[in-house]
């Protein structure tokens, strides 16, 4: 019977992605939320695109058990101006200040706290990340099948104001982990066309942003375009060492030419 609903925030992130494709080999229905960013840059437009050929394609997989309900969509200005809280903003001013924490939180938390639902958030662990520096300050509590919410007793009032309704389901997992439970289950292909960028240029990611360099920094620089690798090692000072990769197999065939 499928009696369970759960509500996920769905970005077409690796992530989050990752919990997607894991909820719908289980008996249950899915409720994907999505809050469309106030961003210039197309992000939201390819987030989409990703995400309807994701779902195409988690459909198609063997264990496909859920029912996926259409995805329902929220604007970051009418949940800042309708749900606004007050309280929300200040634990996130409070954690944007100390570990750079990003906004997203606060529109999650207050539409959240709207619906009065309970939802979860799929993030990874990134040790020493803003993430775990902020969750280090509260106490988190297994509420079933690795899925972690705060203790809203023992943990600090902004922690609760910010995330007193999520569900951490993933949080056991690092890039790496997920990464080895994707290729176990032939899920990586699905996982090639999550989104990363937060501001892609001529629709194709940037090279510049956080999500872009964490690809970069975390051995996923595969899914940049040439240009955005030049864009990145270029902004980094890194560029000598980006010419020595491009060349050196050349440098290499050269040298044993020679000999
Ligand atoms: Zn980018």
């Amino acid at each position: 019977m499928k009696d369970k609903t759960v509500y996920i925030f769905w970005s077409g992130g690796w992530d989050s992605t990752f919990r997607m494709i894991q909820l719908s080999q289980m008996d249950i229905t899915i409720q994907p939320l999505y809050v469309i960013s106030e961003c210039l840059y197309g992000k939201n437009e390819n987030e989409l695109i990703a995400m309807g050929k994701i779902l195409e394609k988690i459909k198609l997989l063997k264990d496909f058990k859920a029912t996926i309900n259409p995805i329902s969509f929220y604007k970051e200005k009418d949940i800042i101006t309708q749900y606004f809280e007050q309280e929300v903003k200040n634990a996130y001013q409070f954690y944007h200040e100390k570990y750079k924490l990003g906004n997203q939180y606060t529109w999650f938390a207050m539409l959240a706290h709207h619906l009065n639902i309970k939802a979860e958030l799929g993030i990874e662990k990134i040790i020493e990340g803003k993430i775990d520096k902020t969750f280090k300050e509260g106490k988190l509590i297994d509420i079933g099948e690795n899925r972690l919410m705060f203790d809203l007793k023992k943990s600090p009032k902004e922690l609760v104001s910010l995330f007193d309704y999520a569900i951490f389901p993933i949080y056991h997992y690092s890039k790496l982990d997920i990464r080895s439970v994707c290729e176990q289950n032939g899920w990586m292909d699905i996982m090639e066309l999550t989104w990363f960028c937060h501001k892609p240029i001529k629709g194709k990611p940037c090279g510049l942003c956080n999500p872009c360099r964490d690809a970069m920094k975390e051995g996923m620089g595969y899914r940049l375009p040439f240009e955005a690798k030049l864009r990145y090692y270029w902004y980094n000072n890194k560029i000598r060492e980006f010419l020595r990769k491009i060349f050196s197999p050349l440098l290499t065939f050269l040298k044993n030419k020679q000999k």
